[in-house]
Formats: structure tokens, sequence, C-alpha cells
């Protein structure tokens, strides 16, 4: 996995996007541009900025995204997954059915001690 710049106008998670770039100067130099263009300064709500989206090759639907990290009670994966488990085993259960959605079974390794 890798992670591709993406320029989004408006303050909002949800808000538009506007394009991908394969490069973050690119998309930084296209969203100072967007906001010089419509006069945007940084207190404008609907200002362009650069967000960073995950990106799969070819073959890869999502599979390499999904590194586990257990801590405790508590685990969290690459994609942002994350949850308290209330003991090691139960997050580690928890932690393994995340994973088992995307990666079949005969290709996962062991979650890490
Ligand atoms: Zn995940």
């Amino acid at each position: 996995m890798q992670h591709l710049p993406i320029v989004c106008a408006g303050e909002y998670d949800d808000d538009k996007p506007l394009a991908v770039f394969a490069v973050v100067a690119d998309a930084e130099r296209y969203a100072t541009l967007y906001n010089l263009e419509r006069g945007y300064g940084l207190e404008d709500g609907d200002r362009a900025r650069v967000e960073h989206l995950p990106a799969y090759p070819a073959g890869d639907p999502g599979m390499s995204g999904h590194e586990i990290t257990i801590r405790g009670a508590h685990w969290s994966c690459t994609c942002g997954r994350a949850d308290w488990g209330g003991s090691e085993q139960d997050s580690r259960e928890q932690a393994a059915r995340h994973i088992a959605h995307w990666i079949p079974a005969a290709e996962q390794v062991a979650l890490p001690a």
C-alpha cells in the first residue's frame, strides 16, 4: 500500500475531493493555486487542502492495508480500525476477526506477540 495525495475543498472529512496526484508537491501547488484563484485565505472554510488516501496496485483489493498492532487489551490496524478488547486475549480475537474479512486465512500470518 502507498498513500497518494489528494486535494479536497472544505472543512470537513466528507468534503469534496478535487483531484488525485502522484506527488505531494504537485498537490500542494494545486491547492495553493486553487485558493489563490478564489481569494481564499487561511480562515476560509471552503479552501482547498491536501489529504492522503490509501492507494493499492492492481490485484490488491485492500489487503496490504492491514497490519495489526496489539498493546495489552488494545489493538489497532494500519487501516485505522482500533478497539479495546477488555483483555489481551479478547483484543487478539477482535483483531483476528477484523483481518479475516480482508485477508484469506491461507495468507494470514500470526498476529504479532
Ligand atoms: Zn485493518
